[in-house]
């Protein structure tokens, strides 16, 4: 293989959250030239938990991505609780991932993986010419015929190709003349975080070292889902309720709540929950939202990426694992002989063939898991429903293959 590509393309993206910057490293890997303009003064994340199945922690691990720096917990089990007793009612193991799937299923931390993919993307060590990264750099226009970018700051910027990884509320869709269909979901969703030292303190040594993703509800709306992260030292609550309890209208992924609030929220679940709420840190609300699948993601030189093109609800934990998807495909596609084999438009034409149906696919089966557990992926490897999605379609996908049937006309 060359050590650099035929024709480098001058790659612009719109958005430094774990969409843009994967996309970024996968991009800079094939040795293009990439920029990534970020809105504010620093490309942030949340303090919560991600996990990131094989399907997603598989590029990470392919792009040389620091994964034991992001200080992973390697999920082993999924155990779900009696919501007003917490008596476990089923417990699922995983079994060896890596064996089945060929990488772990990690949680990490969501701010250590997005500073390991900070430096994958900006750094001299690695694959490629390290990336750009412009801040203050707010997208206010996109003109997809002249492949140009207008920011809020009166700067300018074109490409061979612009990436909008611009999130869930994307201005750059819009430029693209979609009008998303959505709605207000049923649920709203609280985040909180706790220390292991807390935990401990308080006897729920348990909660740190199952190694597990562990559930309280989940059929209807009322969900708990909690897991560990940081190695192990951080324990990470996600807590769906119904949207009606509090009206919550602001929109952000940095609303403070209390664990008054909390609490107030679920006053019959198990104790020894309640009794981490009430020592809960850094608790945060969510709104959350059914989009409908966009009629198209690309037009011209212009892309959409992560939550722009497929926000979904967050019970399959696929949001993030799907913009790695999406960000390992425009690294496929784009490798670094594509010129030998097609143009720029006709490689965006086959991101969106290669992407779309699968991403949809997830988003729709996240949007049924929002109420009904048994959805969720890893509870069974059956196909005992009509359509539902398995484990082995979504950890076991084959993008090479897939892009080989593509390219032979198969598919
Ligand atoms: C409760 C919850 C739990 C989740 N748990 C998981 C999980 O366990 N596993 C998983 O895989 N996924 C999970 N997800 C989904 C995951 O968080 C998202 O899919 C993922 O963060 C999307 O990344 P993104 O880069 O596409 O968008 P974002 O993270 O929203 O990033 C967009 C970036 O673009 C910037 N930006 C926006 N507009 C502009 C503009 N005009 N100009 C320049 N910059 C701009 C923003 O500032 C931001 O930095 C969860 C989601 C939620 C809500």
């Amino acid at each position: 293989m060359p050590s650099a590509t035929n024709h480098p393309l001058n790659i612009a993206i719109i958005g430094a959250g774990l969409g843009g910057l994967a996309a970024a490293v996968a991009l800079r890997r094939e040795h293009h030239n990439v920029t990534v303009y970020e809105r504010y003064d620093f490309a942030g994340e949340v303090g919560a938990s991600l996990s990131a199945a094989p399907n997603g922690s598989k590029f990470l691990e392919r792009w040389g991505v620091d994964i034991q720096a992001a200080k992973p917990v390697i999920l082993r089990k999924l155990i779900m609780h009696d919501w007003a007793t917490g008596e476990t009612q089923n417990e699922y193991p995983l079994g060896d991932y890596r064996a089945k799937f060929g990488t772990e299923y990690n949680n990490f931390h969501r701010i250590d993986i997005h500073t390991q993919l900070l430096k994958s993307a900006f750094e001299t060590p690695g694959e490629g010419p390290p990336c750009t990264l412009q801040v203050n750099h707010k997208a206010i226009a996109i003109n997809a015929s002249a492949g140009s970018i207008t920011f809020e700051n009166g700067h300018h910027a074109t490409a061979d190709i612009i990436v909008a990884a611009d999130g869930i509320r994307s201005l750059t869709r819009q430029q693209l003349g979609i009008t998303p269909n959505y709605t207000l979901s049923t649920s709203c969703c609280y985040r909180c975080i706790i220390s292991a030292e807390k935990l401990r303190a308080l006897g729920l040594d348990d909660y740190i070292d199952n190694e597990a993703i562990e559930y309280w509800g989940g059929f209807g709306i009322n969900k708990i889902v909690m897991s560990p992260c940081s190695n192990g030292d951080v324990v990470s609550c996600y807590c769906f309720y119904p949207s009606e309890y509090n009206n919550l209208r602001e929109d952000g992924w940095s609303i403070a709540a209390s664990p008054e609030q909390l609490l107030d929220t679920f006053p019959d679940l198990d104790p020894r929950m309640r009794k981490l709420f009430a020592e809960a840190e850094d608790i945060k609300m969510w709104r959350l939202y059914r989009h409908d699948p966009y009629p198209y993601w690309t037009k011209g030189p212009v892309c959409l990426l992560g939550d722009a093109a497929h926000p979904m609800m967050p019970d399959q934990s696929q949001g993030s694992c799907m913009a790695f998807e999406d960000a390992g495909a425009l690294g496929l596609v784009f490798h670094r002989g594509f010129r030998d084999e097609y143009t720029v438009e006709a490689g965006l034409e086959l991101y969106e063939k290669l992407r779309k149906p699968r991403a949809t696919r997830v988003q729709e089966a996240s949007f049924r898991a929002r109420e009904d557990l048994n959805e969720r992926i890893g509870w069974s490897s059956k196909t005992d429903r009509p359509g539902k999605l398995t484990v082995e379609e979504v950890c076991g996908y084959d993008m090479e293959g897939h892009l080989r049937e593509l390219l032979a006309g198969v598919v």
